[in-house]
């Protein structure tokens, strides 16, 4: 084993072996290697705990935490829950992802190694191969924690570890290319995150029968089109901007009218933020630039896009005159004459959509010019439309060039964790919604596969007690009666309809409800902390405040009809693939954005209903993105919207390690005569013989049909320590 693991080029290297319980050092001086074996107990103190179940005061949330920062101080970043990988955000680089480290990963059982992402990848991998079931990885933690490091991280795994062959080389460049491609035009810096997504991301990789990735397949949510427009103290726009800008060939920036200063447009100003230290745009423009090449998008293709890029940069650039009363008119020609050029339309038809709206009443059509409000939001509904329906078609293209077959799969889910904010919106309130359906899948799959598993292997148990949230889920996706029904009936009701008259709805249809308060239905402690404009949700993960100011416009997410006819005339490929003529004729009202992410979720779930997961929860150790920084107060808010001391305590419930008999009886053999140095009887019959050989009692274990089942740690950490006497 230590032969095995031994990896010279470091210094210091700490392995922890089976089991956890015995540590070997292994150091590299002037004098030579030195290897020297801690007991069981002191590295134990030292290191804490490889899986949470062994902890012995398994209840307390303060001596998981301990645990927890134990592990982190020591660089020990992933500890397990059963078989949950948790993961602590370092803040720097680690040499835990070599080719090295991904060789010691392969093929190895999970209990046999350290615990990391390389064994969840290697896990899922295998089971995918040998059980011919399809996986799927679901990755969930704040902004911040690491979701979207921990999928690049297993999707190199496979790529380096998978067999290859000519035509899954472009395969496997085309799923990792896809990465930086995406985080262009899909991520930003945020105040939690220098590399935020802004996007939720499922993505299948399917493998071949050999079991090389032969292709894959994207899905995308709900993107946070409203910082094309506007960013808070702090952020950035999405980052394709400011790469195009600082990275940019001189000839390129001509064409599209571009000066090589990100603080000349109104679009990437709001945020006061231009540059970021760990970042550099231009050389991650190179990156992205090839990147779209190794997709196959062609040059015509990419210039088009870059077209659109410069062309929302514009967008934000006109400026308009007149009254809030009066009719809007635009003071920034230039800008419309690049515009014309850039998006291939006529600039006069342009302006005049930019400016007026037309209405379908009776069958004539009606125009009517804007005020300077109304022209403004127009101007950034359209630029919000252009740059979110690109990033669709972005999606689209990727997924084309990835050749999508039917094979084996193993689906990665990196999308947005539990949201608290001081002023929490529309967009809280849908990726809060998402995260209750996660914790619904979570239950039913945890405890589902806990049940399967002792009844394939004739076991008795005692199912646990826990908190089902679908009583919340309905309360927001219920037909007629939840919140997106109401929400969707104000946004279609003509007249007075308002943010305001949402809210009093809520309070007439759902106000008894249990997870549901607002101001007027508080009681006197509760009101003092809610707004009069906000209702507040009892969400499984603790409470959160919704002010409802902006919900209509927002789910409404409309776009006046002559903007849709300009870009539907568009010389711009890619914008023709967008805006499609037909949308123009349905006089159906489009689905609302909560409708549609409504939608889309209920077919996520469908997908990783059919697969089996496995989960990476991360943490964020502080605010501050800092390196050996552990934050308790933070640590102990995730603990607890990850859900993980219900989690633990699901685990413990039943049986808290199993072992395939053959494993546990190569393992421990040594301990008993009859079974040293090899049993010759059938294999349960061995381990029988071997656990009353060491005076296991009945109430410890359980016999299965290949396994054995050990209910407390203590039992498993008393034999190993056995081994070392
Ligand atoms: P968001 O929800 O905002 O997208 P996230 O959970 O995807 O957040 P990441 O972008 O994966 O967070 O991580 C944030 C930053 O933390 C990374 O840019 C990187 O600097 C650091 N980081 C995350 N995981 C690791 C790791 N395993 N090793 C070293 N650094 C890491
Ligand atoms: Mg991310």
């Amino acid at each position: 084993m230590l032969a095995r693991n031994v990896d010279f080029n470091l210094t210091r290297v700490c392995l922890e072996c089976l089991f956890a319980s015995s540590i070997y050092r292994i150091a590299v001086g002037s004098d030579g290697v030195r290897i020297s074996m801690e007991s069981a107990l002191t590295a134990r103190d030292r290191v804490g705990v490889q899986d949470f179940v062994l902890l012995e005061n398994h209840t307390s949330e303060a001596a998981f935490i301990e645990n927890l920062r134990k592990r982190f101080k020591e660089n020990l970043i992933y500890t397990y829950i059963g078989s949950v990988l948790v993961s602590v955000n370092p803040y720097k680089d680690l040499e835990i992802y070599t080719k090295n480290h991904m060789e010691r990963y392969r093929g190895v059982n999970f209990y046999e190694v350290s615990p990391h992402v390389y064994a969840v990848s290697d896990n899922s991998y295998r089971s995918m191969r040998t059980e011919r079931k399809d996986q799927c990885i679901l990755i969930s933690g704040e902004s911040g924690a690491g979701k979207t490091e921990a999928s690049k991280k297993i999707l190199q795994y496979y790529a380096v570890t998978c067999p290859a062959s000519d035509q899954v080389e472009t395969v496997k460049d085309r799923l990792l290319q896809s990465n930086p491609v995406l985080e262009a035009f899909g991520n930003a810096k945020t105040l939690r995150n220098d590399n935020s997504s802004r996007f939720g991301k499922y993505m299948d990789i399917q493998f071949d029968f050999k079991g090389a990735p032969v292709g894959g397949h994207i899905l995308n949510y709900l993107l946070e089109k409203s910082r094309v427009v506007h960013q808070n103290h702090g952020e950035r726009n999405f980052h394709i901007f400011y790469q195009l800008i600082e990275g940019g060939e001189e000839d390129l920036l001509r064409r599209l009218g571009l000066e090589r200063n990100p603080q000349q447009y109104q679009y990437l100003v709001k945020g006061n933020c231009p540059k970021v230290s760990s970042i550099n745009d231009r050389s991650d423009w190179k990156v992205v630039r090839k990147a779209l090449s190794v997709i196959g998008f062609s040059e015509d293709e990419v210039e088009e896009l870059l077209n659109i890029i410069a062309s929302v940069l514009h967008l934000g650039n006109i400026q308009y005159g007149g009254e809030d009363s009066g009719n809007a008119y635009i003071t920034t020609d230039t800008q419309i004459k690049y515009l014309a050029r850039l998006l291939g339309v006529d600039g006069l038809v342009l302006k005049e959509a930019l400016t007026h709206k037309t209405i379908i009443a009776k069958g004539e059509e009606l125009k009517s010019p804007l005020n300077l409000e109304q022209a403004s939001s127009a101007r950034d509904a359209l630029s919000k439309a252009v740059y979110g329906r690109t990033f669709t078609w972005l999606v689209n293209k990727i997924n084309v060039s990835l050749t999508y077959k039917n094979a084996s799969v193993i689906g990665l889910l990196d999308i947005y964790g539990f949201e608290v904010f001081q002023h929490n919106s529309f967009e809280q309130f849908c990726i809060n919604y998402c995260n209750e359906k996660l914790q619904q899948l979570f239950i039913e799959l945890t405890l589902k596969s806990e049940q399967d598993e002792y009844e394939a292997e004739g076991i008795t148990w005692e199912p646990v007690q826990y908190f089902n949230n679908k009583i919340i889920c309905d309360l927001v996706e219920e037909k007629f009666k939840g919140i997106i029904s109401i929400l969707d009936e104000e946004c279609l009701r003509p007249g007075d309809a308002s943010d305001i008259t949402f809210l009093e709805k809520l309070e007439n249809t759902v106000g008894g409800h249990a997870h549901l308060t607002t101001h007027k239905l508080a009681d006197g402690k509760t009101r003092k902390v809610m707004g009069r404009e906000e209702f507040r949700l009892l969400h499984y993960a603790g409470e959160v405040n919704y002010n409802v100011n902006g919900f209509l416009d927002k789910n409404n997410d409309l776009l006046f009809r002559n903007l849709k006819e300009v870009m539907c005339m568009s010389d711009n490929k890619i914008l023709t693939q967008c805006f499609d003529r037909a949308e123009l004729k349905d006089s159906k009202r489009p689905e609302t954005a909560a409708t549609q992410f409504k939608t889309s979720l209920a077919k996520l779930m469908e997908i990783l209903m059919s697969k089996e997961p496995s989960y990476v929860r991360c943490i964020k150790p502080n605010d501050a993105k800092q390196a050996g920084r552990f934050d308790d107060v933070l640590i102990r808010h995730q603990v607890k919207y990850l859900g993980l001391m219900e989690n633990l305590r699901v685990r413990r419930a039943g049986f808290a390690y199993r072992r395939h008999y053959e494993t546990f009886l190569q393992r421990y053999k040594s301990l008993c005569p009859e079974t040293w140095p090899s049993w010759q009887g059938k294999l349960a019959d061995g381990v029988s013989t071997l656990v009353k050989h060491l005076g296991y009692k009945p109430e410890e274990y359980k016999l299965g049909r290949s396994k054995i089942f050990i209910r407390f740690p203590k039992t498993l950490f008393a034999t190993e320590d056995a081994l070392e006497t």
